[in-house]
């Protein structure tokens, strides 16, 4: 609270204290509102749900038909066989869940039908807020009734979660370089003082780089697993706050624990929430710059012989502060590439260690069929293929299982409950039939592996391409002729209905950006030559003419349409095919790789 000067008139005062009164009555009558409302609600929600244990009861008893889940989300809706009322359980564990449900599978015992259903991400999320609306409503209140009267900020303060972490490098599958860089760090942890006898200088900051989901956290917790010694970790955009200075005395404390507990690893995660280059010094961004001057100080103030070691980790480096990668400070950079087919493969054996797989998995080719996807992303498909596995009464995960949640985590689940007009049908039904049979003829792209008009995530129809390698370098006649497989679905729209829809606009998107980006980033425009134009400086465009932009847009133009251009040439030469895979896929749904290639054997 501001000290309050003693002349300061008495009125003054008593004005403030009324206005205190005043303030505190309303949040007590808000506070008790709230309460009664979640009563309210809770009772009404009561009323309808079975307890867990109750319903495992029931599950064994054989009393309930169907339950249906709901992907992401742990409640369920309960089905009976004769009861006309639905229920609603609350499934603590899914993973346990689908594994009771998989034992009594196996062990032949009876089982309800299982229903898989996708929300719609928007929906969910206004459930949990509206779900927490009565709280949140508390909360900001007392924040601001806190703001208001300038007290509290400084007394709570979060000191990051700590944790002594059983991981190990052996659950970090593939990274074999990235390991090898860290075991000296594990080795100073471990018998700091014999780095320090011999006058060795010891990285203080490592920058881990790479998308999201590749393991930056895992490989940091490794480190500390390795070492035997705990993991204090935080998150960038925790350090962002309301409160002036909070940020900053935040880091602080986080330096402060870990110096007491040391030796030990501090893992600062999104660090690029505050480490972002430090621009002008007003308002919010006095606040981060608080911070991040706050974390430079501690990083500098580290005495030689402290076994702190500071792990931090980000998608996007070039954004951070130069400042934080002097020597010293984040000195090492350590970049965490998505995993190759290899690290594919054990991620995936990795994941399916505690799951139940059918004889003869194949994993090398499940890492074949999913280029680019990163371990999180694999661990995900394990989950997924589990419940596939669970729904489809499988004893343990199969192939198909597998193949299944692939596609689910790639395009998002099967939308069956839309309803599709036959007239969007034929639409999609050419559309994808036009990207397939455009690719067939054109030597770079890949090979169709399956075309589908069922509707998923947000595409009205899909059609999936074997990925038969990891490409470091895409050459010039690959993009172009990705662009002319991109354009194949609306020029078949056009060609056979005469009509275009908005189905192609992602098409369009992605051709588009590869378009520009094989002229502004690539240099593959011979009339704007080999010269790399990302900036965001107008003034350093002028630089190249000031017709530059002209330019840029008519060869980004023509890349387009030449390629729409030859997909037209492609597609009016081989009409009947089109016409011959679109009534198939109209009939059938979705039609696979040899289904396909017999087109075209006649
Ligand atoms: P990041 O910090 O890079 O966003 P995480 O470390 O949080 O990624 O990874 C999320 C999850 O993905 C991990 O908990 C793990 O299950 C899985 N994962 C990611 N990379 C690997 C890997 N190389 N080996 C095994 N599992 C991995
Ligand atoms: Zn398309």
């Amino acid at each position: 609270m501001p000290k309050k000067e003693n002349k300061e008139n008495k009125k003054n005062k008593k004005s403030n204290n009324l206005y205190y009164l005043l303030a505190s009555l309303i949040l007590v009558i808000l506070i008790i509102a709230a309460i009664g409302g979640y009563f309210y609600l809770e009772k009404n929600n009561k009323d309808k749900e079975v307890a867990y244990t109750e319903f495992v009861k029931q599950i064994e008893e054989g009393t309930i038909e169907e339950v249906e889940m709901t992907a992401g989300s742990n409640t369920a809706k309960v089905k009976y066989k004769d009861i006309e009322d639905k229920k609603t359980v609350s499934i603590p564990n899914t993973e346990a869940f689908t594994e009771f449900i998989q034992n009594r599978i196996t062990e032949g015992k009876a089982v309800p039908k299982l229903n898989q259903k996708q929300v719609n991400p928007m929906l969910r999320v206004s459930g949990i807020f509206l779900q927490y609306l009565p709280t949140l409503v508390i909360l900001a209140m007392v924040v601001l009734l806190f703001k208001m009267q300038g007290f509290g900020g400084e007394k709570k303060i979060y000191n990051g979660e700590e944790n002594d972490t059983n991981v190990r490098f052996k659950d970090v599958a593939g990274l074999d370089e990235e390991k090898n860089e860290l075991i000296e760090i594990v080795d100073f942890l471990k018998n700091p003082k014999k780095f320090l006898s011999m006058g060795a200088k010891v990285p203080r900051g490592i920058l881990l780089c790479g998308k999201p989901g590749t393991g930056k956290t895992l490989i940091a917790k490794a480190v500390a697993g390795e070492a035997g010694v705990p993991f204090i970790s935080m998150s960038g955009s925790e350090f962002i706050e309301m409160f002036a200075g909070l940020g900053a005395s935040r880091v602080r404390k986080l330096f402060e624990k870990a110096k007491k507990i040391a030796p030990c690893i501090i893992f600062i995660d999104e660090i690029d929430a505050i480490g972002a280059r430090r621009t002008s010094n007003s308002g919010a961004e006095t606040e981060n710059n608080q911070t991040l001057n706050q974390l430079l100080v501690e990083m500098d103030g580290f005495e030689s012989d402290e076994t702190v070691i500071v792990l931090a980790a980000t998608n996007r480096p070039e954004m951070l502060d130069t400042a934080l990668l002097r020597p010293g400070r984040f000195d090492r950079q350590i970049t965490i590439q998505t995993p190759d087919v290899k690290g594919r493969e054990e991620i995936l054996k990795i994941h399916g260690e505690n799951k139940k797989l059918a004889d003869g998995l194949d994993f090398k080719s499940i890492a074949e069929d999913t280029a680019g996807f990163t371990g999180a992303e694999l661990a995900n498909v394990l989950n997924e293929a589990a419940i596939v596995a669970t729904v489809n009464k499988h004893k343990a995960i199969t192939q198909e299982d597998l193949d299944e949640a692939i596609k689910k985590v790639t395009v998002g689940i099967q939308k069956t409950s839309r309803v599709i007009s036959e007239k969007d049908k034929k639409l999609t039904a050419y559309h994808e039939a036009g990207h397939a049979i455009v690719s067939k003829f054109l030597e770079s792209v890949e090979d169709v592996k399956e075309i589908s008009i069922i509707p998923r995530g947000f595409a009205g129809g899909y059609t999936l391409y074997k990925t038969d390698e990891d490409k470091f370098y895409i050459s010039k006649t690959q993009m172009e002729e990705k662009l002319v497989a991109l354009l194949g679905g609306r020029v078949a729209e056009k060609l056979a209905i005469n009509d275009i829809s908005t189905g192609a606009s992602n098409d369009i998107e992605v051709a588009t950006k590869i378009a520009r980006d094989m002229v502004t980033v690539y240099g593959m425009s011979d009339t704007v030559g080999p010269i790399s134009l990302k900036t965001d400086n107008p003034y350093e465009l002028q630089l190249f003419g000031e017709n530059i932009e002209d330019i840029v847009g008519k060869e980004i133009k023509k890349l387009m349409d030449d390629a729409y251009k030859k997909a037209q040439i492609i597609l009016s030469e081989n009409m009947n095919i089109l016409h011959e895979v679109a009534q198939v896929l109209l009939v059938k749904e979705t039609i696979t790789a040899e289904e396909f290639n017999q087109f075209f054997n006649n």
